[in-house]
């Protein structure tokens, strides 16, 4: 494992990263109305990395999974795409739930974070499916601190899962966050208790439950991003990047 841990100065010079995600997020989710088109929202995230000097993660992102590159600097997915929503031209309708999920790089550094809204007039199931991502994530970041173990942050975010009564796929989940988005250690959104990696000063993690109302089982869209529910269920995502300190944890990406 390729596991970076950062010095106090670093998360300092991380901080400034956290926070234009998080800037950019508000901003999206202040935007995300009824008849406003995917791509408008995409732009306008577009627009805020190139007026900070920043630089996206996604844009020329190409996995081994993807259809790559993204082209893209934002993930918008709407009622049951979860994750890695491609941007298309759609106009969002009064009820949608649509989770935002960007990441960027700011003098080096890297942050990512999700959150998930209902636009309009929303539907009580779908701020309980949110309640329960945003949960989950508040209560695996309490337990982010030294001397737990990784196994610790998905025992959380898969009992809190559990007691919404919601399934959890554990295909993908969060990772180590430094100088690039995607390292380990890897956070399953169903882990053990006690076991894995200990948690150690220094260590950036991003944390990012999510779940579907109705499945733990995902399908790929023909667009060969977007990941959808298997019935088309409703589903939720929130992540945060969160610094492991001597002390409390630092959410890099609060809101
Ligand atoms: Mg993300
Ligand atoms: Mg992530």
């Amino acid at each position: 494992m390729a596991i970076e841990l950062l010095s106090a100065r670093q998360l300092r010079e991380m901080r400034p990263a956290g926070a234009f995600v998080a800037e950019v997020l508000t901003s999206l989710v202040q935007h995300a109305a009824v008849g406003v088109d995917l791509l408008e929202l995409d732009a306008l995230a577009h627009e805020m990395i190139r007026a900070r000097g920043a630089t996206s993660c996604y844009i020329d992102y190409a996995p081994s999974f993807g259809r790559g590159p993204f082209g893209k600097v934002l993930c918008t997915s709407v009622n049951d795409a979860v994750l890695h929503g491609l941007p298309h031209p759609y106009r969002l309708r009064d009820g949608d739930l649509v989770s935002f999920d960007f990441a960027a790089s700011l003098n080096g550094w890297v942050s990512d974070s999700a959150v998930s809204v209902a636009v309009g007039t929303p539907r009580e199931e779908d701020l309980r499916l949110i309640e329960a991502t945003e949960v989950a994530l508040a209560r695996a970041i309490a337990v982010a601190r030294a001397g737990n173990k990784v196994g610790d942050l998905g025992a959380a975010i898969g009992a809190t899962a559990r007691e919404y009564g919601y399934a959890v796929n554990t295909q993908f989940g969060g990772h180590g966050v430094g100088r690039t988005m995607h390292g380990d250690p890897h956070i399953s959104n169903n882990g053990r208790a006690g076991r894995g990696f200990a948690l150690r000063p220094g260590l950036v993690i991003a944390i990012e439950p999510w779940l579907m109302a109705g499945t733990d089982q995902i399908r790929m869209d023909d667009d060969g991003w977007t990941i959808r529910s298997a019935d088309g269920s409703r589903t939720a995502h929130s992540e945060h990047t969160v610094a492991i300190t001597d002390g409390d944890p630092i959410v890099m990406t609060a809101r």
